[in-house]
């Protein structure tokens, strides 16, 4: 039974690990950003609060953030779970270390997705889709059959989140906000690095070692 954390520069692969860490060991993953929407459309008051806040484009307080915390965590403690996007910063780090403290249950690892910024421009910057069947190509990793066109004949687009403005106001956020953690987690002796620049299938080998020694430590 695993309580992971994963950890990362956004355009490390946390996302796709997490799904594959979680559908190859079975365990639940809990992803944030996923828990809020699925609180507002659950209709339920504190729903309705997280939309207020959303629909103002500001962030969910912390205090509402930890009550969807504290129930979902409360039914995985049994099962183990891979969190993605939580926490952020320092004190929300202090408050889920207490949270879980509280239930005897402290977190097992922390998987650090490292990656250079460079790194994260190319596959960030380099991403396009397919406005018809939803296919996601890279410019740089996986380009499509020609620079209009996906082999659905569908058209590419860039997402606006893509941009090279708004991908350096992310780095940035992590930078100041969530790079701490690493150092937090690292004293606790709980950080594992993964090496997140290689390509999917080398990160994804490297993840499912860590996880199996992690489930069955010799
Ligand atoms: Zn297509």
């Amino acid at each position: 039974m695993l309580r992971l954390v994963l950890l990362g520069r956004p355009g490390a692969g946390k996302g796709t690990q997490g799904a594959f860490i979680s559908e190859k060991f079975g365990i639940p993953r809990l992803v944030m950003s996923d828990l809020l929407k699925e609180e507002v459309r659950s209709g339920s008051l504190l729903g309705e609060e997280i939309r207020s806040h959303m629909e103002r484009g500001l962030l969910v307080p912390d205090d509402i953030v930890y009550r969807v915390l504290e129930r979902k965590l409360s039914e995985v403690m049994d099962t183990g779970f891979v969190l993605d996007g939580f926490p952020r910063n320092l004190e929300q780090a202090r408050w889920l270390d207490n949270f879980l403290r509280s239930k005897g249950r402290p977190l097992s690892a922390v998987l650090f997705f490292d990656v250079d910024e460079l790194t994260v421009l190319r596959r960030m910057m380099g991403r396009l889709i397919c406005e018809r069947c939803g296919r996601s190509y890279n410019v740089f990793y996986d380009p499509p059959p020609d620079a209009r066109r996906c082999e659905c004949g569908g058209s590419l687009y860039q997402r606006e989140d893509d941009c090279y403005d708004k991908i350096l106001r992310r780095l940035d956020v992590f930078n100041e906000e969530t790079s701490p953690l690493i150092d937090y987690y690292s004293e606790r002796g709980i950080l594992i690095r993964i090496d997140a620049s290689k390509d999917l299938e080398g990160v994804r080998r490297e993840v499912s070692s860590v996880v199996s020694s992690l489930l069955s430590p010799s």
